[in-house]
């Protein structure tokens, strides 16, 4: 996905720390936001007063949205630095391509990653008549590793297990031994909780994780809130585990991570620490002289707003 606000200004985590584990909690409203050419989503993270979460710096909720006869999802060519993109459908098919010759279709309960680190570009497209739900993510690198040789990896299958009447998919890191193959270079989890029935059930968490919570369909109950489909709770480290309450049928995103210690700078599709970097990248962009060539998307490139 792209980040298609006309004027967006730069992003800087530093207006907003970690919160302190006194703090219960903090719930913040997604926001509307648009990708591709007619496409409305949720945008759950960056926002005014929550940039990151562990080093999760960007969360859409796309769908579920019915795709027939419309042109369908089209972001077409846009590059990438210095962070990982985490794509996972619950409902229809997106293809994507790159500039390493990438071309990977991927479907509901699979994870595609792509890792920006120096530069990257990419396309999305939702293939025909499809419904289509899900969400993308960002992971910003650490400064160690953000500026490595880019790749791709598709996840065909993600370990899941049952506890009390819920399914939980281990998208990244770890959960009660359950390990995510998915390669992150910072402590994070991505967890999606399935209740079969309605459940009653106490979730172990990492104390020194913080953590958001963002139902994907239905509500759910946790830490004595009860958080919808437009909010994202978030809650401070220093917990080790939290009561939840979930009705049949909800499907619950739940990310996590050691609050981010580097101030990042988020602008357009990038993930920088100055904002000479930016403009670098734009220009890169803009006279093709990095991030490759994405082959075969039957549409334009996307080109970087004014750097305000
Ligand atoms: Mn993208």
């Amino acid at each position: 996905m792209s980040d298609l606000i006309k004027t967006p200004k730069i992003l800087n985590s530093k207006e907003c720390l970690a919160l302190s584990p006194k703090c219960n909690s903090q719930k913040i409203k997604t926001r509307t936001a648009h990708v591709g050419d007619n496409i409305t989503i949720r945008r759950a993270l960056p926002q005014g007063n929550r940039k990151t979460i562990g080093a999760w710096c960007f969360l859409d909720h796309f769908g579920p949205i019915d795709l027939t006869n419309t042109e369908g999802l089209r972001v077409g060519p846009h590059p990438h630095i210095g962070l990982q993109t985490f794509t996972y459908p619950l409902a229809g098919e997106i293809l994507h391509r790159d500039s390493l010759g990438s071309k990977q279709k991927i479907q509901p309960g699979q994870v595609n990653l792509m890792t920006a680190g120096k530069g990257i570009s990419h396309s999305e497209e939702s293939l025909p008549d499809t419904l289509l739900h899900g969400v993308q993510l960002w992971i910003a690198l650490p400064d160690s590793v953000r500026h490595m040789e880019p790749n791709f990896i598709h996840y065909e299958t993600i370990p899941s297990l049952n506890l009390a009447n819920l399914r939980i998919n281990i998208l990244a890191g770890e959960f009660l031994n359950s390990l995510s193959p998915v390669k992150v270079y910072s402590p994070l989890v991505a967890l999606e909780l399935i209740a079969l029935e309605d459940t009653t059930t106490t979730l172990s968490l990492n104390p020194k994780f913080e953590y958001g919570i963002l139902p994907l369909i239905g509500t759910i109950e946790i830490a004595q809130e009860i958080v919808d489909i437009d909010t994202l709770l978030y809650l401070p480290f220093g917990r080790p585990s939290t009561p939840v309450r979930i009705q049949q049928g909800s499907r619950i995103l739940i990310i996590g991570g050691e609050p981010f210690q580097e101030d990042i700078l988020i602008w357009w599709n990038f993930v920088a620490r100055t904002k000479e970097e930016m403009i670098e990248a734009a220009n890169a962009w803009n006279k093709h002289t990095a991030f490759g060539e994405v082959k075969g998307y039957p549409g334009k490139e996307l080109v970087p707003p004014p750097l305000l």
